[in-house]
């Protein structure tokens, strides 16, 4: 069953983007891990699964518990490694933080298949949006075409960035019987 994974810091606008994505109705709870700020959420629309990983880097939290948490997300994405594409999540209106740069490191790194979102961009005029995104692309190393600039406001970048989780997911079906 084809697996997308979505990371990002908390308050990138994770749940948005998702319920952009696959209409909220579509998107079935199946599952969650417990406990209440660090569980992991999964889904399941048009059969394909979601993971909705616990966001990083809550600007409230302690150093030491941001970095807890970032283990936290490593540690899960390195167990199950089956993913057909991990969405890594940035608000286009800040340059990466230290958290987005290790985590597109580990991304890198591990050889995952991955692209990145940048989120909110209905907040940018389009001239901003083309200089952040030539910043953005540069400081994280990432090629243009596997960076989505989307808003889930406007609906900005959401087909395109469906039509690539799409394919990512049927890349594995065709391996099946
Ligand atoms: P999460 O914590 O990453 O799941 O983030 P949410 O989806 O809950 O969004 C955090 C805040 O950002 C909320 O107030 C959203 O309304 C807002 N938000 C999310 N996406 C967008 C967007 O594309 N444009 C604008 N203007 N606001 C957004």
């Amino acid at each position: 069953c084809p697996e997308v994974c979505f990371v990002g810091r908390s308050n990138v606008g994770k749940s948005s983007i998702m319920n952009k994505l696959f209409n909220r109705k579509n998107l079935v709870k199946v599952s969650s891990t417990p406990g209440k700020t660090s569980n992991v959420n999964f889904f399941v629309a048009d059969g394909v699964h979601f993971v909705d990983l616990p966001g990083y880097g809550f600007a409230q939290r302690s150093k030491s518990e941001r970095e807890r948490w970032a283990d936290l997300i490593f540690d899960f994405l390195d167990m199950e490694r089956s993913f057909n594409l991990v969405v890594s999540l940035v608000d286009i209106r800040h340059d990466p933080s230290k958290l987005d740069h290790q985590m597109i490191e580990f991304l890198q790194e591990g050889g995952y298949p991955f692209v990145v979102a940048l989120t909110k961009a209905d907040k940018l005029s389009r001239s901003q949006q083309g200089r952040q995104l030539a910043t953005i692309r540069k400081q994280l190393n990432v090629p243009a075409e596997d960076i989505f600039v989307t808003s889930s406001a406007t609906g900005q970048g959401i087909d395109e960035l469906k039509r690539r989780i799409e394919a990512a997911c049927l890349d594995e079906g065709e391996d099946e019987p």
